[in-house]
């Protein structure tokens, strides 16, 4: 049996109906107004793409193409009908349906692509930005390998430890921490690397907005990382791992 691969929260329809073979319409509804309705047909091999397709995040930039958060398709959707887009980029990820015309009689159709810039600047973001601090976003910055041993291990099995440790003044902040396996941060406990003789395998960096988006993404597109890499500073040690 196919099982979804993603979770269903966030759409207004249940697990338990995506398997019935049916066709069924799905209306998208922001802020409590109907705006769009998508048909769509249920096949049972079809379920697990259609979901990953509703759930794929869209980069959205300001004018200039600086990156500023992901949105749902139907943030997209409410973005292109209060006409707060500016241009479009990337590939062709969902059309949604509207209704017809009554003078012309044609349908709206609504092609949303992976990444959807709208109007307006936001500089602050690029020079005085700092990400706030959180233990995802602080594993996929290192990669989900603990600094001390270098090894990789899965989620739960991995901590923040503070490179100088709050005891003893250290900060709880991006350039202070780093990811470490359980077993290495008891091992060093509330001592120093140098003290403890453990030696780091990387220095900790703050990540920028751009960077930080990248550490958020769920199922990043090769387009949206193309266009997240190019916004890296030339130093980033994201640039080469997303190269590989
Ligand atoms: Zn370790």
């Amino acid at each position: 049996m196919n099982r979804p691969l993603v979770k269903m929260d966030s759409l207004p329809i249940t697990p338990k109906f995506v398997h019935k073979p049916k066709q069924q319409r799905l209306v998208v509804q922001t802020s409590g107004c109907k705006v769009a309705q998508i048909s769509i047909k249920w096949r049972a091999k079809r379920d697990v793409v259609m979901l990953d397709v509703l759930t794929q995040q869209i980069l959205r930039t300001d004018i200039s193409g600086m990156p500023l958060e992901w949105i749902g398709y139907q943030e997209a959707v409410r973005l292109h009908y209060a006409g707060q887009v500016a241009y479009v980029s990337g590939q062709d990820i969902l059309r949604v349906r509207g209704g017809y015309n009554a003078v012309t009689g044609r349908r709206t159709i609504l092609t949303l692509n992976s990444i959807v810039s709208t109007y307006g600047n936001n500089h602050m973001l690029r020079d005085t930005y700092t990400p706030p601090l959180n233990n995802p976003t602080l594993f996929k910055r290192d990669a989900w390998l603990c600094m001390y041993c270098g090894d990789s291990f899965e989620r739960r099995q991995l901590s923040r430890d503070h490179v100088r440790p709050l005891s003893l003044g250290g900060m709880d902040e991006w350039n202070n921490v780093v990811t470490a396996c359980k077993r290495c941060n008891n091992q060093k406990a509330g001592r120093t690397p140098e003290v403890a003789g453990m030696q780091l395998l990387a220095i900790p960096f703050v990540p920028t907005h751009a960077e930080y988006i990248y550490l958020q993404g769920r199922r990043v597109l090769a387009d949206q990382m193309e266009f997240l890499r190019a916004h890296f500073p030339r130093t980033s040690p994201l640039r080469e791992r997303i190269a590989k």
